[in-house]
């Protein structure tokens, strides 16, 4: 469930019925100016993943710069929901936008660490 009762008492207008904050095609609060929102709490319209949220932050973060130049950024694209779940440690399952499969190939991408190291270095930790 959403994070966002804090909205609720000003910004109710910019929730929807479940309580996502609404955004437009450039992750901007709908109903607001200079507001964005991001991440699980957004209703961005792709899945709740910390991948995605990542880039949902690279994006804005690009557009905030270009704003600051005066000049618009094109409109964030959505990206088609995939999922890589490990099971113990030989074992898992791969959902891709096309199929879904159990190719040792694929799980074993993430079977090492998890992707743990990768996203400590994108946060500039490791
Ligand atoms: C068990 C599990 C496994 C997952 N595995 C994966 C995976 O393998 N790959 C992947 O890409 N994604 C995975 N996810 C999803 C991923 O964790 C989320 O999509 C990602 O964390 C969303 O990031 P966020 O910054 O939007 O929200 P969060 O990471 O939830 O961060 C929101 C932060 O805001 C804080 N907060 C809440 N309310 C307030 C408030 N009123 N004031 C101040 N702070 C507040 C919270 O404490 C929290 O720290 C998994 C999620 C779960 C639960």
């Amino acid at each position: 469930m959403p994070n966002s009762e804090f909205l609720q008492e000003h910004l109710s207008h910019v929730l929807t019925k479940d309580g996502y904050i609404k955004v437009n095609s450039k992750l901007e609060v709908r109903g607001q100016e200079n507001h964005y929102a991001l991440g699980d709490v957004a209703d961005v319209g792709e899945g709740k993943l910390g991948y995605l949220a990542q880039q949902q932050g690279v994006y804005l973060a690009k557009t905030i710069i270009k704003s600051f130049a005066g000049r618009s950024n094109k409109a964030y694209k959505r990206n088609p929901f995939m999922a890589l779940i490990p099971i113990g440690q030989d074992r898992g399952v791969v959902q891709l936008p096309f199929a879904v499969t159990t190719m040792k190939l694929l799980v074993n991408l993430k079977q090492k660490d998890l992707f743990i190291n990768k996203i400590y270095k994108s946060f500039g930790v490791r």
